[in-house]
């Protein structure tokens, strides 16, 4: 039987239609939600990126700041930028699009953000926060992941989740999240032996590679969930995941296609943690005023 395909347009749609109406009435309050993003050089995919996440923002009525410079910036330029939207009162959220120039080193730019203001995620304190179980930002490309399995009502208890991948931005905190979820949870990466033998195993697998068409219907379990995160270019140059979806659905329970599947629910997980962002400032200035 076919997978039930997991729509995350859909989900996304969902996602923001929450999002515009809090937004609304945080205005009524006298703030406005804030992202800035941050691009460098000219790379035509973090171009594209950031233009979507751009019109995402102002349809959800939020104000966003798109700062661009050439590839000729230096780190004590971008740093001091970012220290100036640390202290912007109307900015709630800070992105610098990945990847930079190779004279920049990301971890100094990302270290530097607030970890208020870090609504990618990607801050240790924030990904502390995270695997210790408190509050905090978590990635979008993860947090996308689980808003979907929630939304499908895929119960993740005691299940065997198996993340293809172990970047510091998708496969290492999906399989945290997961965990959090009491999912048991096993890492792939590029020195794994065998890939199949891991992943035929699985209740669920998170493919985040890079690499189209890696996962076949021989590495998957009848009935599994199977979350596709990949974004490649195939040989005609259309956008595809790293599984080969036509077999892997005919296979799988539930699957995510590529594109329509985990691409749109990052975008719309970027928007809720800039309102979550400009929700917390709104709070401790409400408090402050007691
Ligand atoms: P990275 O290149 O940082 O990480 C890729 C991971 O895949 C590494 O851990 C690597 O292992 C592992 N890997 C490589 N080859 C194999 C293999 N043959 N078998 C098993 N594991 C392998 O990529 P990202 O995590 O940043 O992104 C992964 C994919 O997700 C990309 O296609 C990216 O475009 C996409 N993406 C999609 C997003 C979305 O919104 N849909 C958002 C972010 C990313 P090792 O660590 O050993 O090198």
């Amino acid at each position: 039987m076919a997978a039930i395909i997991i729509d995350g347009k859909e989900i996304a749609k969902k996602t923001k239609s929450e999002i515009v109406g809090q937004v609304q009435e945080m205005k009524t309050q006298g703030m406005t939600p804030g992202l800035a993003v941050i691009l460098v050089g000219d790379n035509q995919a973090s171009r594209t990126y950031v233009n979507s996440k751009q019109k995402t923002a102002r349809e959800l009525g939020m104000h966003n700041v798109l700062i661009e410079y050439p590839e000729s910036i230096t780190e004590q330029e971008l740093l001091a930028k970012i220290d100036e939207l640390n202290n912007d009162e109307n900015i709630h959220g800070i992105l610098v699009q990945l990847p930079l120039p190779g004279h920049i080193n990301e971890t100094h730019l990302i270290e530097a953000i607030s970890p208020d203001k870090d609504v990618d995620g990607f801050h240790p304190i924030n990904i502390g926060r995270m695997m210790t179980g408190q509050d905090a930002f978590l990635p979008c490309t993860p947090f996308g992941v689980m808003v979907m399995m929630k939304e499908m009502e895929i119960d993740l208890a005691g299940k065997h989740v198996v993340v293809v991948g172990r970047s510091n931005i998708v496969g290492k905190p999906a399989g945290q999240l997961f965990l959090n979820k009491n999912a048991t949870v096993t890492y792939c990466h590029s020195k794994t032996k065998d890939l199949k033998e891991h992943t035929r195993q699985a209740d669920v697998v998170v493919a985040a590679v890079g690499k189209a068409g890696l996962i076949t219907a021989d590495h998957i379990k009848p009935g599994a969930v199977v979350i596709d995160v990949g974004m490649n270019r195939d040989v005609e140059g259309k956008l595809c995941g790293d599984v080969a979806y036509a077999e892997v659905k005919e296979k799988a329970g539930y699957i995510t296609p590529v594109p329509g599947g985990v691409g749109p629910m990052t975008i719309a997980m970027l928007m809720y943690n800039t309102l979550k962002s400009a929700k917390n400032h709104l709070s401790k200035l409400q408090n402050s005023n007691l």
